[in-house]
């Protein structure tokens, strides 16, 4: 039943009721990563699902194999009651504007999945329709496993727009559709989704711990030792020590390691993470909040996505890739 821990609202499937979607007629544009997963979880629970795509899409046969009626963008947000963005962030505005907003139907629900473009005002709905959020906590895939093995990935539901009244009461019933409500749905706002999840994917997740990974790597083969040791010390083992935070926080994480690497723990750690390195996560957060980081990532892509692509390139042929793909290759208990 409906909880609440530190002032967030959290509700299960007995508090949300997939009636207040039943019969309604749902889009779910993109098929991607989320959007196969929400089209698919809701078509199981005998919701009326469409699914919109570009013309000529590489998803629009799988997604007719898979038994969703395909249309286009345009003519699938058409007469729609409900309608969930699930296209690339960067993509969302000028879809919006071309295909989206000239369609939409009066009192229409429109829903994202990442508050980036309501946030940043990079999407001005109309007064009349009704905005919320359901952001699984997870990628798209694994949105669809564990529904089909009957649990789910918690969810986060807001609402920024409600002329209608219940626009929470059908926030949740997409999200228990989904299968959200058997792992807990977190109520939230569009802000705080937005700022949290750009500022953990960047100074902790994927930025903080990537850039942190591979100077340990570096360090190591530039003092003249073996890459393959380097590679298991600073990359390999970070799963295993995240798994056991995961399972039981920084205790059992510490429960399960050597006196000798608790020690190395406490001592070394805030060598690493300085008052310089708290100073530039409160700048890096600055720039979420002004916005700034999201103009540039949408300058970006306007540009060609040059700086992305670099990047990308970049890492792609740092050492310690080629090492791991090498080390990978030897380990058998990898492939299953
Ligand atoms: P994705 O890149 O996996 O899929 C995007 C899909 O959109 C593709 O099927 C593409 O063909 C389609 N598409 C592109 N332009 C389109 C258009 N004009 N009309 C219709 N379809 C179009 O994207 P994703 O990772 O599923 O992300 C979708 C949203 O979900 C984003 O807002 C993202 O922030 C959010 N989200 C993603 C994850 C994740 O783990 N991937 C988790 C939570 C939230
Ligand atoms: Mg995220």
């Amino acid at each position: 039943m409906a909880g609440n821990i530190f002032g967030t609202a959290v509700y299960y499937d007995a508090d949300c009721n997939l009636n207040a979607l039943k019969g309604k007629k749902i889009t779910v544009l993109g098929y991607g990563s989320q959007g196969h997963a929400h089209a698919l979880n809701l078509k199981d629970n005998g919701m009326d699902v469409t699914v919109g795509l570009r013309e000529g899409s590489k998803s629009w046969q799988a997604a007719q194999a898979a038994g969703l009626p395909v249309k286009t963008t345009a003519d699938a947000v058409k007469g729609a009651d409900v309608v969930m963005v699930l296209i690339p962030d960067e993509l969302q505005a000028e879809t919006y504007e071309k295909d989206i907003a000239p369609n939409l139907k009066q009192g229409v629900y429109l829903a994202f999945a990442h508050g980036f473009n309501i946030h940043y005002k990079k999407i001005v709905p109309p007064a009349d329709a009704n905005i919320f959020m359901v952001a699984p906590k997870g990628p798209g895939h694994l949105v669809r496993r564990t529904f089909t093995e009957g649990s789910g990935v918690p969810s986060l539901v807001a609402v920024e727009q409600d002329p209608a009244g219940d626009t929470m009461e059908v926030a949740k019933a997409w999200a228990a559709g989904i299968g959200a409500g058997r792992a807990g749905i977190l109520e939230t706002t569009y802000r705080q989704e937005t700022e949290t999840d750009l500022f953990g994917e960047q100074a902790v997740l994927c930025g903080g711990v990537c850039a942190l990974m591979q100077a340990g790597f570096e360090t190591l083969v530039e003092a003249g030792y073996n890459p393959v040791n380097a590679y298991f010390e600073a990359i390999h083992e970070m799963k295993l020590i995240v798994d056991l935070i995961y399972e039981g926080g920084f205790q059992t994480m510490r429960n399960s390691i050597s006196n000798t690497a608790e020690y190395g723990d406490y001592v070394t750690g805030p060598k690493i993470i300085t008052d310089d390195t708290k100073a530039a996560m409160k700048n890096i957060l600055a720039d979420v909040q002004s916005g700034a980081f999201a103009d540039e990532f949408l300058a970006d892509y306007k540009g060609g996505f040059k700086k992305l692509y670099a990047e990308r390139e970049k890492a792609a042929n740092h050492e310690c890739e080629k090492v791991g793909a090498e080390l990978r290759g030897l380990m058998s208990w990898l492939k299953k």
